[in-house]
Parts: C-alpha cells; sequence; structure tokens
C-alpha cells in the first residue's frame, strides 16, 4: 500500500536519542534550547516556544490571545465566541471549546479549502474574542488579506481580534515568500509523528511579541519561572499554566529531522506538481486552487472528486490509500446545537475531498501509478 502519512526519521535520530538517555535528562535541558535556537533560525523569528504537541500550542495561544495577564481564566459567564473553519482536525476546535468560548462557523472557500475571508469579514461582530485559520493540508490562508479584513473590522468595531493561525500542516509554506509565523500572529505547528518535521509527539508556538513569548514559557511550565528559586521554595504564580513543555528526547529527533525537512517538502511539492499538470482534465476531478504567491508545502494533496467512496475503494485496489481525513467538525454531537451554522459552500464541496499520497516517500513509478489509477476511472 502506498500510504498516505509516513514517519520521517533523520539517519542519526536514533544515535541522538541513545546519547540523551546516556546523560538521563530527560525533562526540559539543554537539546531543547538547542532545538529552539534552530527552529528560531529556520522561521525567522525570535518569538518562539516548544510545547509538547501542537494541540497544547493552540491552547496556549487562545490562553495568551485572549486573557490579559494575570486574569487566570475561565471565569464565569459567556465568554464569547472564536470564529473557526470546520474542515480541520478536531484538535483546531476543541481547544477553542477548552478555553471556555463558543464556535462560530465560518464558511470554506471551496476553492482552497481554507476559511473563506468574506465570510469572516461579515461574521466579526463585538462578540469576537479571536479568529482560528487553519493552512488545510499546508495551503496557506492569505494571512495579509486577513489583516487587511481587522483593519475594517477595527474601523467598525472599535477593537482588532487576535488570530491564531493553525500551522500544523504548514511547515515550509510561505506566502509570497515570507514563512509562515512572520505574519504578526499566534501560529502553532506541530512536530507530530506523521507531520514534516517529526518529534514523535512536540509542537511549537510563536508569538506576535517579547513579552507574550515570556508569558509563554511560564505558562507552559505551570506558571513558573524556570528560573524561579524553587529550591527554597521561594517563588509566586501570578497565573497559573499547564504541563506543556517539551522534551529532551523529543528535541533530539526534532534537531536530526530539522537538517532534512526542507529536502522532504521540497519532494512533496515536486509531487504535487507533477500531480498537477498530470491529473488536470480528468473527468470527475476538479483540483484545489492555486493562487499566485500562495505556496504550499502538500503535507496532503486534496482534490474534490465525484462518488468519493467509489474513488477511495479504486486507489485501495490498486495499492494506494486514500482517505478523506477528517469530517466536518461543526455536526459533531459534543457541540452544543445552538452552535449550528449555515455553511453552503462547505456544504456543496465536504463529500468531495479527499486526498492522496504525496509525500517524500512516493518513488517516480508510485507516482506514474497514482496518475495512471486516477486517469483509467473509478
Ligand atoms: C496535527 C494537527 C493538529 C494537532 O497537532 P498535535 O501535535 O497532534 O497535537 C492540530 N491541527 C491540525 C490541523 C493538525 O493537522
Amino acid at each position: 500500500m502506498i500510504p498516505l502519512f509516513k514517519v520521517a526519521l533523520a539517519p542519526d535520530a536514533a544515535d541522538r536519542v541513545r546519547e540523551v538517555i546516556g546523560t538521563a535528562v530527560l525533562g526540559h535541558g539543554p537539546r531543547v534550547e538547542e532545538f529552539e535556537d534552530a527552529l528560531r533560525a529556520r522561521v525567522g523569528t525570535p518569538h518562539l516556544a516548544t510545547v509538547n504537541n501542537g494541540t497544547s500550542g493552540l491552547h496556549l495561544a487562545l490562553r495568551l490571545a485572549t486573557s490579559p495577564p494575570g486574569s487566570n481564566p475561565p471565569g464565569d459567564g459567556d465568554r464569547g465566541e472564536v470564529l473557526t473553519t470546520a474542515l480541520t482536525f478536531e484538535a483546531t476546535n476543541w481547544a477553542i471549546l477548552a478555553n471556555g468560548f463558543r464556535v462560530r462557523w465560518v464558511d470554506v472557500d471551496p476553492g482552497t479549502l481554507n476559511m473563506d475571508l468574506d465570510d469572516l469579514a461579515k461574521k466579526i461582530s463585538p462578540a469576537t474574542r479571536a479568529i482560528m485559520v487553519v493552512h488545510w493540508a499546508g495551503h496557506p490562508v492569505d494571512v495579509e488579506r486577513l489583516a487587511r479584513v481587522l483593519d475594517d473590522a477595527e474601523a467598525a468595531h472599535g477593537f482588532r481580534p487576535p488570530v491564531i493561525e493553525d500551522c500544523a500542516q504548514a511547515w515550509g509554506t510561505t506566502l509570497r515568500g515570507t514563512p509562515l509565523g512572520n505574519h504578526g500572529n499566534y501560529c502553532v505547528f506541530s512536530f507530530h509523528a506523521t507531520k514534516h518535521l517529526a518529534c514523535g509527539a512536540g509542537g511549537m508556538l510563536v508569538t506576535p511579541d517579547e513579552e507574550s513569548l515570556r508569558r509563554a514559557l511560564r505558562l507552559r511550565f505551570f506558571g513558573i519561572d524556570r528560573r524561579a528559586d524553587r529550591v527554597n521554595g521561594d517563588y509566586d504564580v501570578p497565573e497559573w499554566g499547564y504541563n506543556f513543555y517539551l522534551g529532551e528526547i523529543a528535541a533530539a529527533i526534532g534537531l536530526a529531522n530539522l537538517e532534512t525537512v526542507a529536502d522532504r517538502v521540497a519532494l512533496h511539492r515536486r509531487n504535487a506538481a507533477h500531480f498537477d499538470e498530470h491529473l488536470a482534465g480528468v473527468p470527475g476531478l476538479e483540483p484545489t486552487a492555486r493562487p499566485e504567491g500562495e505556496e504550499s508545502s502538500f503535507w496532503l494533496y486534496p482534490v474534490k472528486v465525484e462518488r468519493r467512496a467509489d474513488f477511495i475503494r479504486k486507489l485501495a485496489d490498486a495499492g494506494i490509500q486514500a482517505s478523506a481525513v477528517v469530517r466536518r467538525n461543526d455536526t459533531h454531537t459534543c457541540l452544543p446545537p445552538d452552535a449550528a451554522e449555515a455553511l453552503p459552500n462547505l456544504d456543496a464541496v465536504h463529500d468531495r475531498v479527499v486526498h492522496v499520497p504525496v509525500g517524500w516517500w512516493l518513488s517516480e513509478e508510485d507516482r506514474a501509478h497514482v496518475v495512471a489509477t486516477i486517469r483509467s476511472g473509478w
């Protein structure tokens, strides 16, 4: 079977892990610091903290973005709403619920499958506490255009909701040449085993400024300043925090994989370009949009197909794993009924979206086999 996901491990990852085990430092230590320095250099921002997984990063980002320092939320009453997309992995939206907010669904752009910024503009209101966007499959949301939407919202409502970018699938993605993580928002990346840059489990949070980074570093460790004098018990926690810090073994794997991740992303892109060329015009298959300047890392290769179940079965019979990967989040029974929202664009694409293998592990023969199988119809 040609898999949809595969765990990338650099050749020296095992040696680096053995070295960590030899030091017997497994919590926060020098490798985490080294990993963060390397990530800062790579992403191009000093305001970055690793966390133990991407979902934790989303929890932390929402907390930082919506609660002033020292406010110790959630407190009582209605906390307001976070505008978000239903076409994502559940981690995105359950982080919103865990922070005590209501979700308010924004429709998708049927071309990119990302949030529709026109629908977003209509839904920003005084109840909006934050905006969560997801760079689905690695395709960037136009966060520059989003900033202009917020300029208008600020003029209309007198406040500017903070933006959290779920970049879990988007390591290596650029918008008009600028890597994600550099657009002034909170950005969360995942280093889950199957993501472009794997730690096993891990993630990172990029913050817009130094002050929020300082706060993130405390909140990821129970609200305690690591430099505090815990020996003499002489410290205070002004603001409670979480157990969200990354460990040394994960950092060692991340450091090894960081050296090779750009090559892997290049292979994802090369395979995607091949599919773009050779799947064009296949009856019953619609590619996603490729707007100028939006350079996806192609963690996944989404297409919209007629008769999706038949398509998935045909590929499975040919030894190719294809998958919807997620279902729309807005219809899960754990959500309050009053969260329902008409999402006509999502209705129109939801049952057609499917992802085909595109990763670094595809050989030229694999790629040709995927193309030939799809071209032969389903
Ligand atoms: C993988 C993923 C996450 C969660 O990341 P973890 O590191 O597994 O917690 C969040 N959002 C999206 C869109 C993801 O794909």
